[in-house]
């Protein structure tokens, strides 16, 4: 079965439970201002991006 369930986030400012989708233009924020914040964060400091998500394919472990 496919769930069509929105991936939820915890909002990285807050911590309010977060719907990730297109839908939501402040993700992985809950709101605006919460994003502000943020941006707000980053321009006093030299705060850097924790990493994008690693996406490794399944590495080729060939057996005999
Ligand atoms: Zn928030």
């Amino acid at each position: 079965m496919k769930s069509t369930k929105p991936r939820v986030v915890n909002c990285p400012q807050c911590g309010i439970p977060t719907p990730y989708s297109p839908l939501n233009e402040f993700r992985p924020f809950c709101s605006e201002r919460c994003k502000m914040i943020d941006l707000g964060r980053w321009a006093a400091e030299d705060y850097r991006v924790p990493g994008a998500p690693i996406d490794e394919t399944a590495d080729p472990h060939v057996g005999e």
